[in-house]
């Protein structure tokens, strides 16, 4: 792994004294790693990320921690929406339609040393490591389905959601009674909604639920082969549970 510092990118601003909270991963969908550096960099684009990592491994550090980088665009997670100003973001040379349309060995071993890095350096959470898709779940699908999240969990930088016991099934199932919730819709809702996604406009909106469970079943059950609404909601209690037990 070489880390590279001597390409810059001009757009970033201040961070207005926010503390770094998450880390959020990114695809290029360009050509390769060159194209990627000189779009990052060219100040009329007016986008950049923290880090590039390349099909090789390498780490191109392109904008100073320090400083907000223009990643994330209109984005929301936890009630906040200025994303940019409380995360690190990752790029990664990656197009899903390219020739570089594989997440190399090389590329996650990179990854993964310097999310590790990161979360030492700022005390990230586990659940602070985020999908673009995760905090624009309306408009992108990036890092998209084929990005090895398993192999991060696996590597415990991200949350390993365990499967419930059943009397912990039957604490959800109480829990969510006791706020007078029955439909499953309404309990999908207010789990993503804790769990960080935005579920503002979902209630009104079909059009904007379905792309939400759609952002989720990406990144947490891309394995099953047909998914039911039912097994994401199931997943969704387990995901809850060991939520809040890391949380708090
Ligand atoms: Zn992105």
């Amino acid at each position: 792994m070489k880390y590279i510092t001597k390409y810059k990118s001009p757009n970033y601003n201040s961070r207005n004294n926010s503390r770094v909270e998450l880390i959020i991963i990114h695809y290029t969908a360009l050509k390769n790693t060159l194209e990627a550096i000189s779009y990052l960099c060219k100040k009329e684009k007016k986008v950049s990320s923290h880090y590039l990592i390349s099909q090789n491994g390498n780490v191109y550090n392109l904008v100073d921690d320090k400083y907000r980088a223009w990643h994330a665009g209109q984005s929301f997670w936890h009630e906040i929406t200025d994303i940019n100003s409380i995360s690190i973001g990752i790029e990664l040379d990656y197009n899903p339609n390219g020739k570089n349309n594989k997440f190399s060995i090389k590329m996650i071993y990179s990854l993964k040393k310097l999310i590790t890095k990161l979360q030492k350096n700022y005390k990230i959470n586990k659940n602070g490591i985020l999908a673009h898709s995760d905090i624009a779940p309306f408009r992108k699908k990036d890092p998209g389905k084929h990005f090895p999240w398993q192999s991060l969990s696996s590597s415990n930088i991200v949350m390993n959601i365990k499967n419930l016991k059943k009397n912990e099934i039957k604490i959800m199932e109480k829990w969510f009674n006791r706020n007078n919730l029955n439909s499953k819709k309404q309990k999908t809702i207010l789990a993503l909604s804790l769990i960080g996604y935005d579920t503002r406009e979902v209630y009104k909106n079909d059009k904007l639920y379905k792309k939400l469970i759609s952002a989720y079943k990406i990144r947490y059950l891309k394995r099953e082969i047909k998914i039911k609404n039912k097994s994401v909601y199931n997943h969704l209690i387990k995901h809850l549970f060991n939520y809040m037990l890391t949380e708090n």
